[in-house]
């Protein structure tokens, strides 16, 4: 029988909900289970991918082409397991289905509701992952903070489903914030009291409160929280802020979060624990040897989270190689041919991100054109290659007016095109080239030496792509093709091989970098920039 957890927050948002599933997935995983983790999002979006990164973060894009929550991420950063279209589910997908049943006469005259026809549909969900068989445990995350209206349908259900699955087979923990008063120089439980309360209030009973404080706790409010709260003493666990996320499993091991939870769940303890790869990585992690400085030139810098899998990816590259990588965020607007020197002169490696539309694209090209001449290590993702390409059309091959039909319709030298197949799409939801492709790599390229095989596959989220009307004259004048898509000759990778290391990808390699398998190009990325 597939055992179930449920992670709620209260008190705030932001608290890390997702950093602490997948930790406890991680400390479960250590102890020989499988365990996988899903979102339900309460918003109405049928899935983020038509959110800006401002509102929500990254777009995180599975292997099989969903675009979910940047949570998801973390999942598979933590687990090294991949998840799919059915570990993000979004109210807007909920009422979708329940709203095209209803069209297609399924309730058969019922009056349709939110209980329990909406909720019906959250609990069908909410199991789904388990008919594959793979999972022994299903961590389920709820967005947003118990007391919102729209996360209602979500804790209704997980009360619904927990009675259903009856005794030691479901867990509720709920993460609080317990805030420090600096006036008073105390902690403060009340908030947290009152979360409780109000789950108390929707019939949902919390086994485990995970308390996120800048101090510790202490023995006092540790007996307090469980008095008041009404779990166990050892069901209040502490998760202190950290300068890392990677630190939390270690952390929440500490607290014996995974005993407790297998003794609530009454699974055995399966043998010890082995983190051990992931102590090596910490230990590689605190203890670097060199130092990098990149820039990563985008037009989101502003928002963390809206590069949240390069930033990653970096952290999981920079520790395989002893190194210390340190980011500046530069937004693209801001460079110009006057101050690129001065802002990028001076960096290991520059990085530049993936986007849409025209936004500071020019700012793009400028900083390409300056690592291409000054021999810095460059990495472009996505749009970032898009811009490589168009950098060397313009000034390589001199068509003064290269561009992508994205940004200029009436370009006469349109070097990335919008790919053949979106042409006829008018809906913007969820039609891009999603998920993963297949990859040829030429030998002997720098991506190849990276990768150390010619065969890969890497996931995508685009529309445009390198026109291969120009690949010839683009490899005659010095940059390559060294990655190709074997059924369509789509270019995947292009590389200037005289260049120490410039490498655009049209894919994106930072989601499937995990801290156990940081990502190969990252990796030498990362090994270029040390060596300059
Ligand atoms: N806007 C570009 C395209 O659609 C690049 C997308 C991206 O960077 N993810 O092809």
């Amino acid at each position: 029988m597939v055992k179930y957890i449920f992670v709620t927050g209260g008190v705030s948002s932001s608290l890390g909900k997702g950093i602490f599933a997948a930790s406890l997935a991680k400390l479960l995983q250590g102890r020989g289970y499988s365990v996988t983790i899903q979102k339900f999002d309460p918003y109405l979006n049928v899935d983020p991918g038509t959110l800006n990164p401002y509102e929500h973060g990254e777009c995180y894009v599975t292997e099989d082409g969903a675009e979910t929550d940047l949570d998801l991420g973390h999942y598979e950063r933590f687990l090294n397991v991949p998840t799919s279209q059915m570990n993000n589910v979004t109210t807007g997908r909920i009422y979708q289905t329940v709203i095209n049943q209803e069209r297609e006469g399924k309730y058969l005259g019922k009056t349709v509701q939110v209980i329990p026809h909406i909720t019906d549909e959250i609990k069908r969900r909410m199991r789904l992952l388990s008919e594959s068989g793979k999972y022994h445990i299903i961590i389920t995350e709820i967005g947003g903070t118990v007391g919102d209206i729209e996360s209602l349908p979500f804790v209704e259900s997980v009360r619904q489903l927990v009675r259903e699955l009856g005794p030691y087979n479901s867990l509720v923990c709920h993460l609080t914030l317990i805030p420090f008063l600096n006036s008073a120089k105390e902690l403060k439980t009340k908030p947290t009291q009152h979360s409780v309360n109000q789950m108390m209030g929707y019939g949902l009973k919390p086994d485990l409160i995970i308390c996120r404080t800048e101090h510790e706790l202490g023995e006092e409010l540790r007996n307090k929280l469980s008095l008041f709260c009404n779990v166990d003493r050892e069901c209040v666990i502490q998760a202190i802020d950290k300068s890392s996320i990677y630190e939390v499993p270690l952390e929440m091991q500490k607290e014996n979060l995974d005993t407790t939870v297998l003794r609530k769940l009454s699974l055995p303890n399966a043998g010890n624990s082995d983190m051990s790869a992931w102590e090596d990585f910490m230990l590689k992690l605190k203890n670097p040897k060199h130092e990098v400085h990149i820039a990563l030139v985008g037009k989101y810098v502003e928002l963390q989270d809206a590069y949240k899998s390069i930033n990653e990816s970096f952290i999981h590259a920079g520790a395989i190689n002893n190194c210390k990588v340190i980011v500046h965020s530069i937004h693209s607007s801001e460079i110009t041919d006057e101050n690129v020197s001065e802002l990028l002169g001076q960096m290991n490696g520059v990085l530049v991100a993936p986007g849409f539309g025209d936004r500071g694209i020019e700012g793009k090209i400028t900083a390409i054109k300056f690592v291409r001449e000054n021999n810095i290590p460059f990495f472009g993702i996505c749009l970032g290659m898009q811009m490589a390409v168009i950098e060397y059309a313009r000034n390589v091959l001199h068509y003064a007016d290269a561009h992508s039909f994205e940004m200029n319709k009436k370009t006469t030298h349109p070097v990335i095109d919008m790919m053949e197949e979106q042409k006829t799409i008018k809906k913007k939801g969820g039609t891009m080239r999603l998920g993963a492709y297949n990859c040829i790599l030429k030998e002997k390229s720098k991506s190849a030496l990276a990768y150390k095989t010619t065969s890969i596959s890497e996931r995508h989220r685009h529309r445009y792509e390198f026109n291969n009307k120009y690949l010839d004259v683009f490899e005659k004048a010095g940059m390559e093709a060294t990655g190709t898509n074997p059924d369509n000759g789509l270019v995947e990778i292009v590389e200037i091989p005289k260049h120490k290391y410039f490498v655009g990808v049209q894919f994106h390699p930072e989601l499937k970098s995990t801290v156990l398998t940081p990502h190969p190009l990252f990796v030498s990325f990362i090994k270029a920039c040390i060596e300059k």
